[in-house]
């Protein structure tokens, strides 16, 4: 039986990170993918000319030259700063107010950001001042948290970032509310909350404003050729370091004796170790991969306490036409029934909800797709079981194309952008898809949901109290800084170097 000294279950990007820094510090580490490729749903997928990024919109974090951004360190600690490129937007987003027909496009730039809300919401500048100022303090927080990689001085903390420690518990709309900052551009301020997949009176400022400041400091950032690109680099350089990696091997079980990690097994073959980062879902490692006596009855309320976040439908399109000739100017194009994130999580509970995202890479990237044609792709999220009910063994196919049909509908007739005459490739993917993928139990594709005190500080003080079987650690969406690209791969790093220290 061959023995590692870690085993990383799942080559995400949570995964590829812990997998590449163990590798990195000298350990021998397997990685064991399901898949047949690097990345997880940080990948791509090729239809007719057209080569689609699987997940679609943008990365937050990475500065780009000349700035030194949290996710341009990482590359460049990981060793893939050079072998990857990087492109930035020009803007950060531009939102349509269905319900009022308001149109807001956002700049990069904190200046420019709060000379445009000003512009927008006359005499918000002051409160947006505050807000950028308080976005600094917890960017600087973060980061030393980060790099104190979980043996946290309370009193150190305390002491250099007050405003970070009392802004802790609460959430976005009350800090935003508490700096006078006027409503309207509250509304504007709060459209990056369907990244996050809860409503403002539910995510914690901290997390929203680290989020938020990334992308408005640097611009949102995509890779020239796709995510699989980024993917493929880490995979690269953690092979070229003597890493192991096997694809088409789905961990069936991992084993377990006396509370500590003895080894995992695929259907056919057995590994020893004493440690493993699980790059998926606690449910399904808790639920399936452990003999039921040996999982802590602790770590078994937390799952069922714990909710799955939000799921998506996107709908990829290859267009056969210019953005210029279809009129797509935007990168990132918001379409909300109401500009009030309460409002609108209450309506997203019905299937058909209307709050769709549209992602138009050429607008960053000329040439993300062949000359003369552009790529779009729209995504609204999925709250509540409604999707499950619609859907049956039998009608599924028809619903699916219903979604397709729908989405298109909503974004033609909100910004009056004609598409459906130019769609020459077409994928629709659901939830289904997505759990078929990554294996996620009902295709949640943001972890789990934050909500009341299960939010980012919490997760990550108690990461260490979760780990009740020595030797085992999860990392990536589901685990403690939350999902999306930038969190999963700090936190990929996070979790190597906890494992590290163990
Ligand atoms: C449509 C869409 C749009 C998105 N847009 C954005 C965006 O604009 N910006 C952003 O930052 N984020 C975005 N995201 C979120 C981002 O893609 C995810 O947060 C991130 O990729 C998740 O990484 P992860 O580390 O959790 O791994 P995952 O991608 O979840 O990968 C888990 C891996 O584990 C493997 N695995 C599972 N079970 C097993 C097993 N038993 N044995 C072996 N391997 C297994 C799976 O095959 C998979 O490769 C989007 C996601 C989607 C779906």
């Amino acid at each position: 039986m061959e023995k590692f000294d870690c085993i990383v279950i799942g080559a995400g990007n949570g995964g590829l990170v812990s997998a590449l820094t163990l590798q990195k510090k000298g350990k021998k580490v397997l990685i064991l993918e399901k898949g047949l490729a690097p990345g997880g749903l940080a990948t791509s997928f090729r239809r007719g000319r057209f080569e689609f990024d699987v997940r679609t919109h943008e990365l937050c974090g990475y500065g780009g030259v000349g700035n030194n951004g949290e996710i341009d360190s990482l590359f460049e600690r990981l060793g893939i700063d050079s072998k990857i490129e990087m492109m930035q937007a020009q803007e950060t987003f531009h939102v349509i107010d269905k319900l009022t027909k308001d149109e807001y496009t956002m700049p990069v730039g904190v200046d420019h950001f709060i000379e445009k809300m000003e512009e927008y919401v006359p005499g918000s500048r002051d409160a947006m001042t505050t807000f950028f100022g308080l976005c600094e303090d917890i960017k600087d927080a973060l980061s030393y948290l980060h790099s104190e990689k979980g043996t946290i001085d309370e009193k150190d903390l305390y002491q250099k970032f007050p405003n970070f420690v009392q802004l802790a518990p609460y959430k976005v709309d009350a800090v935003l509310e508490k700096i006078k900052m006027p409503k309207k551009a509250i509304e504007i301020l709060s459209t990056y909350w369907v990244y996050f997949g809860s409503a403002i009176d539910d995510v914690s400022f901290v997390h929203y404003a680290s989020i938020v400041y990334s992308y408005v400091l640097y611009g949102p950032a995509i890779p020239k050729y796709t995510s699989h690109e980024l993917s493929r680099a880490l995979e690269n350089e953690f092979k070229s370091a003597g890493g192991t990696i096997y694809y088409l091997s789905e961990v069936e079980k991992i084993d377990v004796e006396d509370g500590e990690v003895t080894g995992v097994q695929t259907k056919d073959q057995t590994f020893a170790t004493s440690h493993v980062i699980a790059n998926l879902s606690p449910k399904v490692v808790y639920g399936k991969m452990i003999q039921k006596e040996n999982v802590p009855v602790e770590n078994c309320q937390l799952e069922n306490e714990r909710i799955l976040g939000a799921r998506e439908i996107t709908v990829y399109l290859g267009l056969n036409a210019s953005l210029e000739d279809i009129g797509l100017h935007h990168s990132t194009y918001f379409l909300s029934n109401n500009l009030n994130s309460k409002v609108e999580y209450k309506k997203m509970q019905e299937v058909f909800h209307g709050n769709v995202v549209g992602f138009v890479p050429n607008v960053i990237n000329a040439k993300a797709s062949p000359d003369g044609t552009c790529i779009l792709t729209l995504t609204s999220l999925i709250f509540g079981d409604g999707f499950d009910k619609l859907v049956s063994k039998e009608n599924y196919f028809d619903v699916k194309e219903q979604f397709g049909d729908y989405l298109i509908r909503c974004f033609e007739e909100t910004t009056g952008i004609s598409i459906r005459k130019y769609i020459e490739e077409i994928e629709i993917a659901t939830p289904l898809t997505f759990a078929r993928y990554t294996g996620h139990p009902s295709g949640a594709i943001y972890g789990y949901m934050a909500k009341g005190y299960d939010n980012l500080l919490p997760r990550i003080f108690s990461e260490e109290e979760e780990t009740r079987i020595k030797g085992l650690r999860f990392c990536g969406g589901f685990g403690s800084r939350l999902s999306d690209f930038s969190s999963t791969y700090l936190n990929g790093e996070d979790v190597a170097m906890k494992t590290l220290g163990e």
